[in-house]
């Protein structure tokens, strides 16, 4: 969190583009004198580039409150100084950030939807891993077995009488038998793996085989069995996303460039994993990865863009908290998201410990989650790592937990809310 917001509470910060607005900053741990001397200025120079400067400003223990024009869409820096008697004094820089109407009805929502539990090959039982998701600032989640949905049921029923503002989702790692590639099933209604090998599977591959006559013959079989269950996951109401092609398994990548290749023109998935869950020795998977993205981008293909920590542990010190989404959406409800992802509203996060998180996805969105990771989500997760531990308590049995959790319903959305209220 940079220092500015610990000793500053700042409404709103997010504003209309277009539209002045008054912006309060109130200082809160020490008294503040005046007057201000208050300079804004729009970091990208759209709307003008020269600054503009607020002199004389008088505020009193609530802060002051100042009007800005906000032109154009880009974040603005506001820089306060007070100018009583002799020099003036260095008080702080602020950071605004002015949307353009299109994004603003919409909440950026964080979630991670491949993890893994006991039930699988993770290291912990399927609530625990809910409630550490919470505990490290997420808003949804799904668990994601290797061949098993019921994990995800799981996680969602250890949770039955304990309100939370965690979007639980059912999930699963679907292995279409005889391609080596894994796909993700999140939010469908039902489980893809347990349909296959099914008789509508087998009729299923085999039409979509038949029809497939670019795909090259010797992939036409791998390339059909994922295509249908990518297919049978949108039917069933999910999400369906195409996970790390570039995992080193088996000395080869996971998926074979001409399936790869065929899965591109033909766009089965909702989402692909730009940012998938390498330890810090294969990131080069995740470089790869980033590249074709932004190639498959260029030749003009529209691809939704996610990031997953494929977490197998929550406390191993590694990959859980690494790589995740933000989703542009109005509600943080699975057809609202769904809805958001195929409409290119996400962008994927890589934000290793120690290091300075990158964002990949639309340039728009890139550019403004620069700001929410800088100036808002430090607010947001120190609401949700309270909601976190929280649910680890009621895991633990404390049935008490579930009325302070019932308390703090909708509590992160109306923060948000209070730093982007909808003029
Ligand atoms: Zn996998
Ligand atoms: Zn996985």
């Amino acid at each position: 969190m940079r220092i500015e917001d610990r000793m500053f509470d700042i409404r709103p910060k997010i504003v209309r583009t277009g539209q002045p607005a008054a912006i309060t900053v109130r200082p809160r741990y020490r008294k503040w004198h005046g007057p201000f001397r208050v300079t804004a200025t729009g970091m990208e120079g759209r709307g003008g580039s020269a600054p503009v400067i607020l002199e004389g400003v008088r505020g009193g223990t609530g802060g002051i409150t100042f009007d800005l024009p906000f032109p154009a869409e880009q974040e603005y820096l506001v820089r306060i100084e007070e100018t009583g008697a002799g020099d003036p004094v260095f008080v702080g820089e602020v950071r605004l950030y002015a949307l353009d109407d299109d994004l603003l009805p919409f909440l950026p929502w964080k979630g991670d939807v491949h993890m893994h539990s006991t039930r699988s090959d993770g290291r912990e039982e399927p609530g625990y891993v809910a409630a550490a998701c919470r505990r490290i600032g997420l808003d949804f989640m799904a668990l994601t077995d290797h061949r098993l949905y019921e994990p995800s049921r799981e996680a969602i029923r250890a949770f039955d009488g304990c309100p939370t503002n965690l979007l639980m989702m059912p999930g699963e790692e679907v292995h279409p038998p005889g391609t080596g590639a894994h796909l993700l099933n999140v939010g469908g209604s039902e489980s893809v793996n347990a349909m296959l090998g099914s008789p509508a599977y087998r009729e299923g591959v085999a039409r979509i085989a038949a029809a497939a006559i670019d795909v090259p013959a010797e992939h036409r079989a791998a390339y059909a069995a994922c295509a249908w269950c990518l297919g049978r996951i949108r039917d069933l109401g999910g999400i369906a996303i195409l996970p790390h092609p570039y995992w080193e398994t088996h000395d080869a990548y996971n998926v074979p460039e001409p399936l790869l290749a065929a899965l591109f023109d033909h766009q089965p998935f909702d989402a692909y994993e730009v940012l998938g869950g390498y330890a810090s020795q294969y990131r080069e998977a995740n470089s790869l990865q980033v590249a074709r993205y932004h190639e498959e981008t260029a030749r003009g293909r529209h691809i939704p863009a996610m990031g997953n920590s494929d977490a197998h542990g929550c406390e191993r010190g590694e990959l859980f908290g690494w790589y995740y989404s933000i989703v542009f959406a109005e509600r943080n409800e699975r057809g609202s998201l769904a809805g958001a992802i195929r409409g290119l509203r996400s962008v994927a996060v890589e934000q290793s410990p120690g290091e300075f998180p990158r964002i990949y996805g639309p340039f728009r969105l890139v550019r403004f989650a620069h700001y929410l990771l800088r100036e808002v989500f430090p607010l947001h997760d120190v609401l949700a790592a309270e909601e976190g531990s929280l649910m680890l308590r009621w895991l633990d049995g404390d049935r008490g937990a579930a009325e302070a959790l019932a308390a703090l319903a909708g509590r992160t959305a109306r923060l948000y809310r209070s730093l982007c209220p909808i003029p």
